[in-house]
């Protein structure tokens, strides 16, 4: 059987990189990677002649500019017209070279500020958004909805998928600059071995966050990306058919906090800073829509942080200086 061209946009981030490590275990599957250098997502003739020249049968769009608060607050511009720019020529240049299938990768931001949680994919659109990264909520909507349109007026097999906190292996490690696990993993890793006798954690430690680690989210990516078409429109709306893709299950940032302790073996004192912010007391994806789809989380968050803590050590050099 011919072998299945499959292009991951986006190969060396977090997600990318894991969705990379799993097909490149599949001998149906000859991946196709581009680094940033060799294809530069914002330029729309060179995606094109991309397309044009490797007849490519199926899309992972896992390129986005990410970055945190302060990032998003400082460079508005660079992640909506970044994004905007990446999500519109791979998908339209998929489109027009025929690809057959794409897997559009989002994230859970585009969803209001005050959704009900747990929040089921028809809160889209239903409220404000975040301020602080609206401009990169609005670039992954438009992600979505550029899909929904090809299949609407093409008849092409687009689907995205709307990820939960991820976490794991190449996060992002900078000491303030992070999410929460591999800040709390390297603030811990470091008291440990100096002996530190007390840990900060921002905020009250009372927030509810759901965390997935990014292997589950790859191995889902590929679930959806692979379901039969009749069961994916089944389960969708052609207007509303992005996936929730997380654990169903959220747990205090307290808790957060003495798991890590327990996996870098801290046994000092853990202290919060009541003075950072607490971010919003809750956020928690309602997967059934994933779960009828028949995909399960597989990772708990044990052994997740365990196993990101044991790439951590292996890995730090690169995240000093
Ligand atoms: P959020 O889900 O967008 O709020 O993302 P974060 O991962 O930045 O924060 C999640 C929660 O963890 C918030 O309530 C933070 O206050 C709390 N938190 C505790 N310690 C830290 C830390 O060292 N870094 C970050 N980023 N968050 C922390």
């Amino acid at each position: 059987m011919k072998k299945q061209r499959v292009y991951v946009a986006g190969h060396r981030g977090m997600v990318g990189s894991a969705i990379v490590r799993q097909l490149g275990q599949r001998d149906d599957i000859e991946l196709v990677l581009r680094t940033r250098d060799e294809l530069n997502l914002l330029d729309t003739q060179a995606v094109n002649a991309f397309f044009a020249s490797e007849a490519i049968d199926q899309v992972y769009l896992a390129a986005a500019k990410v970055g945190g608060i302060v990032a998003n607050n400082s460079y508005p511009t660079d992640f909506i017209y970044e994004n905007m720019m990446m999500e519109s020529n791979v998908i339209h240049a998929a489109h027009t070279h025929n690809v057959a299938k794409l897997l559009f990768l989002g994230s859970s931001c585009i969803y209001p500020k005050l959704a009900n949680q747990p929040i089921k994919e028809s809160e889209l659109l239903q409220g404000t958004l975040e301020p602080t990264n609206e401009p990169y909520a609005i670039a992954k909507i438009a992600g979505i909805k550029l899909c929904e349109s090809y299949n609407r007026q093409y008849g092409r097999d687009y689907r995205s998928v709307m990820p939960t906190n991820l976490y794991g292996p190449n996060d992002n490690f900078h000491p303030n600059n992070s999410h929460v696990i591999p800040a709390l993993l390297r603030r811990f890793h470091e008291a440990t071995i100096s002996n530190a006798p007390d840990v900060v954690v921002w905020g009250s430690g009372t927030p509810m966050r759901e965390f997935l680690h990014v292997d589950d989210m790859a191995a889902a990516s590929i679930h959806v990306m692979e379901l039969d078409k009749e069961v994916w429109e089944e389960n969708t709306e052609p207007m509303l058919s992005h996936i929730n893709v997380g654990t169903g299950v959220d747990c205090t940032i307290r808790e957060l906090a003495q798991t890590v302790a327990q996996v870098t073996g801290y046994r000092g004192r853990v202290v919060f800073d009541a003075t950072k912010p607490d971010g919003t007391p809750r956020k928690l994806l309602d997967v059934s829509r994933l779960h009828n789809l028949g995909w399960f989380h597989e990772v708990s968050l044990e052994q997740g942080l365990a196993s990101t803590y044991q790439w951590f050590q292996e890995n730090q050099q690169q995240f000093r200086g």
